[in-house]
């Protein structure tokens, strides 16, 4: 399996031909011979993601701060046949975000996707009350480490025809929960990010859209409710159920296959709700 990463061919069909292929034959298979950078993927959203992107054919790179994680991440998705590598990365850290994109292209040659997942909320408690080592860790690794990877990433991405990068942010940046301050200013930011890189990254065909979970069932989603998570939150939900990861898998796929090449600086809110006109 390792071996199929280092046979990703450095030259590409054009992105139009690959389109039409992609609409017959390869349906299924959409994001044959590209390659996929996902920060926070060895569990929950990230990590479905990645499994995702791995069955339409791309080639996956999976990343997270312990190695532990890494491994066991990359174990489970080769022993399902999918083309996976990792690397230990903590988005925040300067010398892991190098490692990241040196193990993307010395085992693949190439970027053609970033999907920025990691997120922290390290407190939970008043916006105002918040330290400023809780405002410095959330802004660093849910804002700042997205904008700094993607510059390293850029010179690679912009090489291939059709790239796009992928933001995670929240549904909850439409009604804020006021205990998830900084949190949410954080989330919110990521869509300006959005905004801003779609209209500075245009010119060179590269696609910047914005991922906006609902509450998804997953570690982090219990860390901030508990087990009664569904019991205070089910009276605004139309869909009546809690998301999966898989929810969101989907979208994150659409939004780098070429049926989505004329659409950037969106959100996409995976919510069973719609929080806003
Ligand atoms: P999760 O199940 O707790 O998984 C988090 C993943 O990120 C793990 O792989 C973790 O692995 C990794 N990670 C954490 N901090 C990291 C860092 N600094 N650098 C790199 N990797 C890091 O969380 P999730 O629910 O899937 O959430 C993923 C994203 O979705 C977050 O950005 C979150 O804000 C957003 N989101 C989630 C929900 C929800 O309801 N679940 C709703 C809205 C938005 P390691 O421990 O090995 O680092």
């Amino acid at each position: 399996m390792f071996k199929a990463l280092t046979q990703v061919p450095r030259v590409l069909p054009p992105f139009a031909a690959r389109r039409r292929a992609s609409s017959a034959a390869t349906r299924g298979r959409t994001l044959a011979d590209q390659v996929a950078v996902i920060t926070g993927s060895t569990k929950g959203i990230g990590f479905s993601i990645a499994r995702r992107l791995a069955q339409d054919g791309a080639h996956v790179v999976i990343s997270s701060r312990k190695q532990q994680n890494v491994d066991q991440a990359v174990a489970e998705l080769r022993k399902e046949g999918l083309s996976v590598t990792g690397t230990v990365c903590h988005v925040g850290k300067t010398e892991d975000q190098h490692k990241l994109v040196a193990t993307a292209l010395e085992h693949c040659g190439a970027v053609d996707f970033l999907v920025c997942v990691a997120g922290v909320n390290p407190m939970v408690g008043s916006t105002l009350g918040s330290s400023e080592q809780v405002w410095d860790k959330v802004l660093n690794v849910n804002v700042k480490a997205p904008a700094l990877l993607l510059s390293q990433l850029l010179p690679y991405m912009e090489k291939r025809e059709g790239s796009s990068v992928i933001l995670v942010s929240s549904a909850g940046v439409y009604s804020p929960h006021a205990m998830l301050g900084v949190y949410n200013v954080s989330k919110t930011a990521l869509l300006g990010l959005t905004k801003t890189l779609a209209a500075e990254l245009a010119p060179k065909n590269i696609r910047v859209n914005c991922l906006m979970p609902g509450v998804i069932e997953t570690d982090f989603s219990q860390l901030f409710e508990g087990p009664n998570l569904w019991n205070h939150i089910k009276v605004f939900y139309g869909v009546q159920r809690l998301g999966r990861p898989e929810d969101c898998a989907g979208i994150v796929s659409f939004l780098c296959s070429p049926d989505a090449s004329y659409i950037t600086g969106e959100s996409i809110v995976v919510a069973g709700f719609s929080p806003r006109l």
